[in-house]
């Protein structure tokens, strides 16, 4: 069996995996990413045809790992959101201009992301780059962790192991580190549709008694579209021709974005939120999705998930400038530290997100009229509008430096 060593293993190359390796580039710090999926490979699960809204964050972000003029060529800026609650009364429409912002966030494909980063990635020279291979057990010690891998089974050393393996993260579970998972009983499904209205910058949120449902821009002129339904509903409507899909779609959404004309493949998410009980262990620490899954109804999974990648580096390329090759990367001390810096950010952005998950689902008597009169408020307060707007750089607590669009060294 052969041997190696490295400093950083990522355990997990989607989105938020393939992000830290980005970020780790510049540190020194040599880095494995061991990602079981090929990098050409169709079945990439994070790099499917979702689309992604990135927030501002993100964006500066990108545009620090040098990322973003790809990027930007397939991304369709939301100029204005138009929130309502569908067959009642209660709206609200916010316009990224009135916030003093260009943009509230940009769409993407996820295909397209993954390719931009794993393009990004390829050729670094301190990143062992094990694609497809897959970590197949995780021993963790006081000095360091020990990661079997497959193919060619082989044994990886590192100070430090990341999981970035997803909300049902085998590494977390190793780690023995508990997570709490609730079934919202919801599925998502997913599809771009064209329509006989070229997007043009406005972003789509319903609120249904099912659950969202969103329409969202997209480079060329289609658009997104997210529609969430009870499992019995949503498995009905999967079942649906491409024409009976299309007709379902334009009762439920209307005629805003006029007549819908074809759609491409749809694809199903079940959602949950999953949320890891602590962040760190010995040696090992949580980031993305296998430390927290979030509903997609704000669009705020992966930029919550970039945020903890890019903390990460940031603290890592402390460490890393101040001990050079003495470096401990998996020091009690700066999990902890990590664990501390994103607490608010997390706190936030989750109880936010399950809170209008919950919110819109309540037929409480009394709570959709206070909810549409909420709306109805909102749509009225510019200082409200502006609050929000500032989601789109994160939640709360320190905004790493990448965040900030500086690089992760000093
Ligand atoms: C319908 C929908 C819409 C969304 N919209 C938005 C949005 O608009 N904005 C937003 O910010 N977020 C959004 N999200 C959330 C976002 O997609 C996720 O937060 C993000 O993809 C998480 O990325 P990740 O890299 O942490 O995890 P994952 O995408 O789950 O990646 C985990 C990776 O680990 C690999 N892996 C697993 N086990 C192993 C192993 N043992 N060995 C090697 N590799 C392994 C997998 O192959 C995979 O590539 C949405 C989610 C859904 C479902």
């Amino acid at each position: 069996m052969s041997e190696s060593e490295v400093d950083v293993a990522i355990i997990g190359g989607g989105l938020v995996g393939a992000s830290l390796a980005l970020a780790l580039a510049p540190t020194g710090l040599k880095t494995a990413l061991i990602e079981v999926v090929a990098p050409d490979a169709n079945a990439q699960p994070s790099f499917d045809d979702r689309t992604t809204a990135l927030g501002n964050g993100t964006r500066r972000s990108f545009e620090a790992l040098g990322i973003w003029s790809q990027v930007t060529l397939r991304a369709a800026p939301i100029r204005r959101i138009h929130v309502s609650d569908a067959g009642r009364f209660g709206f609200a429409r916010l316009e990224a201009n009135e916030c003093g912002i260009e943009a509230f966030g940009y769409v993407v494909t996820n295909r397209m992301l993954g390719t931009a980063l794993r393009s990004a990635i390829s050729n670094l020279p301190n990143l062992d780059l094990r694609m497809p291979a897959k970590c197949t057990g995780v021993v963790l010690h006081e000095q360091g962790v020990e990661l079997a891998t497959e193919p060619a089974a082989s044994l990886l050393r590192a100070r430090l192991v990341v999981a970035a393996d997803g909300a049902d993260s085998k590494v977390r579970a190793a780690a023995g580190l508990a997570a709490s998972i609730e079934d919202y009983r919801q599925v998502a499904i997913v599809s771009h549709v064209r329509s006989s209205r070229s997007a043009d910058g406005t972003a789509y949120e319903r609120f249904t008694a099912q659950g969202p449902f969103a329409v969202l821009p997209l480079f060329d002129g289609a658009y997104g579209v997210v529609w969430t339904l009870a499992p019995e509903a949503a498995e009905r409507v999967l079942a649906f021709t491409d024409e009976d899909y299309l007709a379902a779609l334009q009762r439920e959404f209307g005629w805003r974005i006029g007549s819908l004309l074809s759609v491409g493949k749809r694809n199903a998410y079940p959602l949950r939120l999953s949320r890891a009980e602590t962040l760190t262990g010995q040696r090992v620490v949580l980031i993305g999705n296998a430390a927290q899954g979030l509903h997609p109804v704000a669009g705020q999974g992966f930029n919550l998930g970039l945020r903890d990648a890019a903390t990460l580096a940031e603290l890592l390329a402390e460490v890393a400038r101040r001990h050079g090759r003495a470096a401990d990367v998996g020091a009690s001390q700066v999990l902890q530290e990590f664990a501390s810096r994103r607490s608010a950010d997390r706190e936030g952005v989750t109880r936010f997100t399950d809170g209008l998950v919950k919110l819109f689902g309540d037929t409480r008597p009394g709570v959709p009229l206070l909810r549409d009169l909420s709306l109805l408020l909102f749509d009225l307060s510019p200082t409200a509008k502006q609050a929000l707007s500032r989601l789109s750089w994160g939640f709360a607590g320190r905004t790493p430096r990448l965040g900030r669009g500086l690089g992760v060294m000093l």
